[in-house]
């Protein structure tokens, strides 16, 4: 699997980590062919734990996005959040959401870095980022 992004999209979610103090994170909305996974929006959402080390979106939200990707002929096909000052790996509470939400979990960091996961068979996979 692959994830093909748009410049314009990565710049925003780095951006974002750049200019908040706690974790930023919202959902990846865009269509899955074959086994290319294509974002065409980036959606903000809140972290309601307003933390610098963790971060978890409102259900509440989760259920507007949903409706808002439905709208628009779109699926979520992955989350993405910052870490301020470790790699963007996931860290161990990362991966128990990631076996929760079985999509691409991308992570960014504020000085540019950016990396997408996936759990395949239990297994934790780095996907390759194709930016477009
Ligand atoms: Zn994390």
């Amino acid at each position: 699997m692959k994830l093909v992004m748009n410049e314009k999209d990565v710049h925003k979610i780095i951006e974002l980590a750049k200019k908040s103090p706690i974790e930023v994170c919202g959902f990846l909305l865009g269509r899955k062919v074959g086994n290319t996974l294509t974002v065409e929006e980036a959606r903000e959402t809140r972290n309601r734990l307003n933390s610098p080390v963790e971060f978890e979106i409102d259900p509440l939200e989760i259920a507007e996005v949903l409706d808002e990707a439905e709208e628009k002929g779109l699926e979520i096909v992955g989350i993405f959040h910052s870490h301020l000052k470790c790699p963007p790996m996931p860290s161990g509470k990362d991966l128990k959401g990631m076996n929760l939400w079985r999509n691409v979990w991308l992570i960014v960091t504020p000085s540019g870095e950016f990396r997408a996961w996936t759990i395949e068979n239990g297994e934790l996979k780095e996907l390759e980022v194709e930016i477009r």
